[in-house]
């Protein structure tokens, strides 16, 4: 068997997968009945404009309230999710709850905002991947320039063609696409430029590196100059202290996430930005001339 069976649509078995074990059917089972009730949740981490420090967006970030085991986080789900094919149904959740969360925010007046969703793999084998995008902006209302895509460098590897297609079919709806963990795949910054990306996510494995590692250093460096000649926003993920914060400003990314600015954390907590929305000019009739 080769890596390429299972390539038709919703197909979710694949023969060189190892089989589920048991306590993974059982999360598995679990895991159909947590959407049922409705136990998933997102939180949300902000993207902040690295020069003004002001909230851009925010990324969606699944969480399981669990009734017996408490929150889960996506390491301890999305596997088994994955493997079962699960994740087509809990990622149709996800890109419709955060065009929910999206539709709150913008009526709330912050109309500026993003929402970043994560995609997987397997969403990109399903045929309907655009068109259940799409259903997903139509049905709340908001704007596809405010919805930003994140594959990972890797998913976008996979298969690079049917990839390049479906964001191709997504950016002509003005939808963003972010290639989130970059530097730990394999791919080239040449072959970057054929995907219809607006966006680069540096990995946290290099912001961590950044005071340690001359060399990661110097190679940080050269990936944002080349993906800033490409129009790339660069983010730096897994900002966690005030030096990086600073270092990588001065590295030239744009846009900066990590606990240094906030943890995800639930819709209810989250801190929104100041709205930009000038106040309305007064209007001052006493000081119309009296044309009388
Ligand atoms: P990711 O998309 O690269 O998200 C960043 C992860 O790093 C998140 O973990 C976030 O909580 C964590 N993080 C953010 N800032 C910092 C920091 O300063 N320091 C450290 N140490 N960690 C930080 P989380 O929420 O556990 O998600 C892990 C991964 O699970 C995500 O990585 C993403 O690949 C996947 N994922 C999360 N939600 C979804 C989803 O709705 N759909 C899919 N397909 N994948 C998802
Ligand atoms: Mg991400
Ligand atoms: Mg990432
Ligand atoms: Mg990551």
């Amino acid at each position: 068997h080769t890596k390429n069976n299972g390539r038709n649509g919703f197909s979710v078995y694949r023969p060189d997968m190892n089989p589920m074990g048991k306590s993974q059917v059982q999360l598995k089972n679990e895991l159909w009945r947590a959407l049922y009730h409705n136990e998933l949740r997102l939180f949300y981490q902000p993207k902040n404009d690295a020069g003004s420090g002001q909230i851009i967006g925010y990324e969606a970030l699944v969480r399981w309230q669990h009734p017996v085991r408490g929150l889960l986080s996506p390491d301890k789900f999305l596997p088994v999710a994955e493997k079962s094919g699960m994740i087509i149904q809990v990622g149709e959740w996800v890109l419709n709850e955060a065009c929910r969360q999206l539709a709150i925010w913008h009526a709330q007046g912050n109309t500026e905002l993003s929402v970043s969703v994560n995609l997987s793999a397997l969403q990109f084998e399903q045929e309907m991947l655009a068109q259940v995008v799409l259903n997903a902006l139509t049905t709340n209302n908001v704007p596809p320039e405010k919805m930003i895509l994140e594959i990972t460098e890797t998913t976008a590897m996979r298969s690079p063609k049917e990839t390049i297609r479906i964001l191709t079919i997504l950016k002509e709806h003005g939808i963003q696409v972010s290639i989130d963990d970059f530097g730990t795949g394999y791919s080239s910054l040449l072959y970057l430029q054929s995907m219809p990306a607006s966006e680069l996510k540096i990995d946290r494995a290099f912001v961590r590196e950044i005071n340690n590692n001359h060399t990661d250093t110097r190679l940080l460096a050269m990936i944002i100059e080349l993906a800033k000649n490409m129009n790339l926003n660069i983010v730096a993920e897994g900002v966690e202290t005030e030096e990086q914060q600073r270092q990588l400003t001065e590295l030239g990314c744009n846009i900066l996430q990590g606990f240094y600015f906030s943890r995800p954390v639930p819709p209810e907590q989250l801190v929104l930005p100041e709205i930009m929305v000038k106040p309305p000019a007064q209007v001052k009739l006493d000081l119309v001339p009296d044309t009388g």
